[in-house]
């Protein structure tokens, strides 16, 4: 196979828009922190640089929360709780503030995705089909859950019938602190909060430094919604910093938190010291399967869009692909076709379908990887480069020739990048797909439904797709096998997770 460079557009396709007046109004805000629905200043003043990915350019300031900002919003959210404000309140009310915060983000939708767009870099019309009715979605789902979470009636076994009456109690377990990461910043904020909310627990959320944007204008709808003071806060801040102090904060009594495995693992060990519950979402390397029968024309771009899709910054993104020897080289082709669509341009541009990556440092790990790619010998089919622009631009890549010990194919990379696999047969590429210490998601592609159950059963991971890719929905719980995570999101078990088991036995 020989390796196709891309050819560099010119750079006035990577001219980013101009900025609508409302987007110019929240970049311009004095950096603050949300806190018992009040803006407030941080103790230290100190501040981040947010800046617009498409043009490398700084855009605005956010505030680096202190620890003594960490303890403030600890306390809010403690003394929230803990007088039963929001947990005390009926559950048909929690609903109802729930979904009235859902329907003012839909109200504010086009800012949002703007907002998004600007601040991560996602195409706008991404962020409009994608994150922001996502993230709506994520909070009616969960509101309704408030007034249908209930207990059980049990009866024990070791005593006679009337002598007792016993029953098991679902409580809020209290208060959460919750972070997330940059690649769906409000969506991701929503996932977090909504089940939390439902369940009666109040909350600290800390969204990720490079995309804080959406969350703090979210704080703004919060207060408009009418939750009580203290039952959202959310505070900016760097990961080591004001991440660390709160998952070390002894007020909070469970963390959930989204992001890389290597941070997860640090924050399970942090937070052990005094058992605080603890729900990881974290990295993955899902494979895609194709099997012989497929129709190639129909799979290679929907294997195109499971890696390119978001720049490739997606957990569950279809990093590993592995296609049928008899296809391969038809599956390559089609894929480099359909790369076309994926062509790299600022966010804010209409038809733009990939932006940039997140960050300088995002852009020089993707790059650094696809060159030990090659040292170590895969063979670029498409992309490989980087055009040249001011923005963090990577074109879309796939990389051939791999072997199963590359950091290409064992890391994850986070970006738009596929190393591709032959295999012979289905014991074989389950066997593949298996070969990594993640298992967040998986792809299989096939008519066969025998060959569709037995790859089912055989990956280990905690979704997996059959003739589709990252489809995601409030209703069907998500998470990871392995280290790609633990606990699940979503569905009745996401608000289960905010919830403890009470047993009650009551002598008659
Ligand atoms: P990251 O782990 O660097 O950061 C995530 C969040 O953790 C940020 O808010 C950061 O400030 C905070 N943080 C960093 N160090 C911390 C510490 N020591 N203590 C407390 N908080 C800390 O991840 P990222 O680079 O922002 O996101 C990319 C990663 O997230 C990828 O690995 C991706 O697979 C993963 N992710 C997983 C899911 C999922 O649902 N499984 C979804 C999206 C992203």
């Amino acid at each position: 196979m020989t390796s196709a460079p891309t050819v560099s557009p010119s750079n006035d396709v990577f001219t980013q828009r101009a900025y609508s007046a409302s987007a110019k109004s929240v970049l311009a805000r004095k950096p603050a922190l949300f806190i018992n629905n009040e803006w407030v200043q941080s103790t230290h003043g100190a501040t981040i640089a947010v800046e617009d990915p498409s043009t490398g350019k700084e855009v605005a300031r956010i505030a680096d929360a202190s620890e003594a900002d960490v303890n403030r919003a600890v306390e809010a959210a403690r003394n929230a709780f803990d007088d039963g404000r929001w947990s005390h309140l009926p559950p048909s009310q929690r609903e109802r503030t729930i979904n009235k915060l859902a329907d003012l983000i839909e109200a504010h939708a086009a800012e949002f995705a703007e907002l998004e767009a600007i601040d991560n870099g996602k195409p706008i019309g991404m962020a409009a089909v994608v994150d922001i009715p996502g993230a709506i979605g994520h909070l009616r789902y969960m509101a309704g859950w408030a007034s249908k979470l209930g207990g059980e009636l049990m009866e024990p076994q070791g005593l006679p019938r009337g002598t007792v009456f016993s029953y098991v109690s679902r409580d809020p377990i209290g208060v959460a602190a919750q972070i997330v990461p940059w690649n769906f910043p409000l969506l991701m904020a929503t996932l977090k909060i909504s089940p939390a909310l439902a369940a009666g627990c109040t909350v600290v959320l800390k969204p990720a430094e490079q995309t804080s944007l959406t969350a703090l204008r979210l704080a703004d709808l919060v207060a408009e919604a009418g939750f009580p003071p203290g039952v959202v806060n959310v505070i900016t801040g760097n990961g080591h910093t004001t991440g660390d102090y709160l998952v070390k904060h002894p007020g909070i009594d469970k963390i959930a938190f989204t992001g890389s495995t290597e941070v997860g693992k640090i924050i399970n060990r942090n937070a052990t010291e005094t058992l605080k519950r603890v729900t990881l979402e974290l990295g993955g390397k899902s494979p895609v399967v194709v099997m012989p029968d497929v129709n190639v024309a129909e799979v290679a771009p929907n294997a195109a869009g499971a890696i390119f899709f978001n720049s490739g910054q997606v957990c569950i993104a279809g990093s590993r692909l592995f296609a049928h020897r008899s296809i391969f080289d038809k599956m390559i082709e089609g894929i480099s076709q359909a790369a076309s669509f994926w062509q790299p341009r600022p966010s804010l541009d209409p038809q733009a379908h990939m932006g940039p990556l997140v960050s300088k440092e995002q852009l020089d790990r993707v790059m650094g990887y696809i060159e030990a790619g090659k040292k170590d010998g895969a063979t670029v089919a498409i992309g490989g480069d980087a055009p040249s622009a001011n923005g963090y631009y990577v074109n879309p890549t796939v990389l051939v020739n791999v072997k199963p010990n590359m950091s290409v194919v064992r890391e994850e990379i986070f970006g738009p990048v596929v190393v591709a696999q032959r295999f012979d047969d289905l014991d074989e590429v389950a066997k593949m797909a298996n070969d990594t210490c993640y298992g967040l998601g998986a792809g299989v592609w096939t008519r066969d439904v025998s060959a569709m159950h037995r790859l089912a059963s055989k990956i280990k991971a905690g979704t997996v797709w059959g003739n589709c890719h990252a489809i995601i929905d409030p209703a069907l719980p998500f998470g990871g096998f392995k280290q790609s995570g633990f606990g699940r999101e979503q569905g009745k078990q996401g608000i289960e997770a905010y919830t403890e088991l009470k047993t009650v036995i009551i002598k008659l």
